[in-house]
């Protein structure tokens, strides 16, 4: 696992939904360049998988769900002990929620997209940012979705739902100039992970139509993003959306 480039020597990172996917990815190349990664997930059986494959000295895991506040709280003080710090938050925790149309959507699963996509993604840079605070640094990358900028059909709770996260972004983003501390969100469309298992096979076909690529994005595609924005090099950029998107979407 090592790298040429040391991006992250010295470095902490909390990684929300980080034992899969786009999390997962980010984690290795985090600990490839020399950092540490705390694995925040609801799945400790794939937390487990997932530290495997960093090495245990690389790697903490803490199981919570990210829709819980008290545990989002006892989990940033945890990592802040045992770390002395936290440098960077990847917020990649979500789901998709049922595809639906509006009169059929069942109203407790708008509200359990809700709770993780956007009032988890709140908890956890609510209660991370003042760890970020007292050392005077900070890098944070919110991860929405293109739907949150476009919509999708037969989508409508987690395309507002990841709207929600593109305005948080742009109202701290704002609000931490003046503590060292960024905060961006990042829209990618289609990417080839586990949870496309939530998705009806004619909902994927209907998203890849979408891509002017024509293809899905790759883990390791996001990761390079997500690693260059929680990166020190990413310095004069707060507040922003970066699409990537296979050339969907680019407002
Ligand atoms: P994934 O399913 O591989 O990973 C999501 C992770 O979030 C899983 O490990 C899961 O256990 C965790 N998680 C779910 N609910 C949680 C909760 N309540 N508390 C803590 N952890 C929880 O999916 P992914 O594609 O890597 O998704 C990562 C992020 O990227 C999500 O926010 C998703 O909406 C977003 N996104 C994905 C795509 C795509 O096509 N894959 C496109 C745009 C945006």
């Amino acid at each position: 696992m090592a790298n040429s480039i040391r991006r992250y020597e010295g470095r902490h990172a909390v990684i929300t939904g980080g034992a899969s996917g786009i999390g997962l990815k980010t984690a290795q190349r985090i600990v490839s360049e020399g950092g540490t990664v705390s694995l925040w997930d609801v799945d400790a059986d794939k937390i487990e998988a997932a530290r495997a494959t960093l090495g245990a000295a690389s790697s903490h895991g803490i199981g919570l769900d990210v829709s819980d506040p008290e545990q989002v709280e006892k989990a940033a003080q945890e990592t802040a002990e045992k770390y002395g710090k936290i440098d960077v938050l990847v917020c990649s925790a979500g789901i998709t929620g049922p595809n639906a149309k509006v009169a059929d959507y069942p109203v407790d699963q708008w509200k359990r997209v809700f709770d993780i996509n956007i009032h988890g993604l709140f908890f956890c840079n609510r209660f991370v940012v003042p760890v970020m605070q007292q050392n005077g640094y900070g890098r944070i990358v919110n991860v929405a979705s293109i739907a949150g900028k476009e919509g999708n059909p037969n989508a409508s709770a987690y395309s507002a739902s990841k709207a929600a996260v593109i305005g948080l972004t742009k109202s701290l983003g704002k609000e931490l100039v003046s503590d060292g501390i960024t905060v961006n969100a990042i829209t990618p469309a289609t990417v080839d992970t586990p949870i496309l298992q939530q998705l009806k096979p004619e909902f994927i076909d209907y998203m890849l139509s979408k891509i002017p690529m024509q293809r899905f994005g790759k883990v390791e595609e996001l990761a390079s993003l997500i690693t260059w924005i929680a990166s020190e090099e990413c310095s004069f950029t707060t507040g922003a959306v970066f699409d990537i998107s296979g050339g969907r979407a680019t407002y």
